[in-house]
């Protein structure tokens, strides 16, 4: 059974005093902890000390990062490596976000490496991948997505992969309002888990847990949680409030615990 998963994206949003003031409510919000949810929220680089302090050891909230550079230390200006994240208490890193793809020119090996700091680091990587429009409407999904992971992936031995976290989020979804159905998100999961198992192993596939990512809501986590394929939500946008992030983790929890 692979617990659900809520990671709060936050982009390059909020100083780390606002970081910091945003974290103590959103903690205070969620008075009841939701259960059977991991909850997870992804702040920029420098409001990850601000945040992690105001989480402090206890808090049900883990922390996350966007993005690392490969190399453990060394001339890389500009760049953070994966013990620095760890030093700062965190616990996962989204790697190969398609902002990233798209406006940084991260690509299969980049990604790949990037991984393999994550694991090498005790970091849990959730990888994301996804098509475009253009893409979609070439029928050409399955095959972007069974490309994206096999060059991210490629050369690990499957036990290597035991923390992978993959987020499927189509690229036309993400900030434009425009959600995948839930339809649409459960056959590219099932595309995900069968490439898993191929390039993997079985075994893989069916622990590793796949988020969908791209205007998520309110409105519409329910909906796209009712199936067991997908297993959180990466969420952009909508976490940056701290009663829409609440209300959608009180609802993931729900969710599964009502087995909606
Ligand atoms: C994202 O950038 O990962 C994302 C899913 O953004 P949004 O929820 O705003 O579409």
């Amino acid at each position: 059974m692979r617990t659900l998963l809520i990671v709060g994206n936050w982009k390059m949003n909020k100083t780390a005093s606002e970081a910091a003031r945003f974290i103590g409510e959103l903690s205070r919000h969620l008075t009841k902890t939701p259960t059977g949810v991991e909850l997870v929220v992804a702040p920029p680089f420098t409001a990850l000390e601000s945040v992690g302090r105001v989480l402090g050891s206890e808090s049900p909230i883990q922390l996350g990062a966007q993005n690392l550079f490969w190399e453990t230390q060394g001339a890389y200006t500009g760049e953070i490596s994966a013990p620095m994240l760890k030093d700062l208490g965190c616990r996962y890193v989204i790697l190969g976000h398609s902002e990233r793809r798209t406006l940084f020119g991260e690509r299969g090996d980049g990604i790949r490496k990037k991984l393999q700091a994550a694991f090498a680091h005790g970091l849990r990587p959730i990888l994301c991948i996804g098509e475009s429009l253009t893409q979609r409407e070439a029928g050409s999904t399955d095959d972007v997505l069974a490309q994206q992971i096999h060059e991210s992936l490629a050369g690990f031995a499957a036990e290597a992969l035991e923390t992978l976290t993959v987020a499927y989020e189509p690229i036309w979804a993400i900030g434009t309002g425009r959600s995948a159905t839930t339809e649409q998100a459960v056959a590219a999961h099932q595309t995900i888990r069968a490439v898993l198992a191929a390039t993997a192993s079985p075994i893989v596939a069916e622990r590793t847990r796949i988020l969908y990512g791209g205007s998520v809501t309110t409105q519409n986590i329910t909906s796209l949680l009712s199936s067991d394929q997908v297993d959180g939500a990466l969420i952009g946008g909508a976490c940056l409030e701290v009663n829409s992030f609440a209300t959608i983790a009180q609802l993931a929890s729900t969710t599964r615990s009502i087995g909606v």
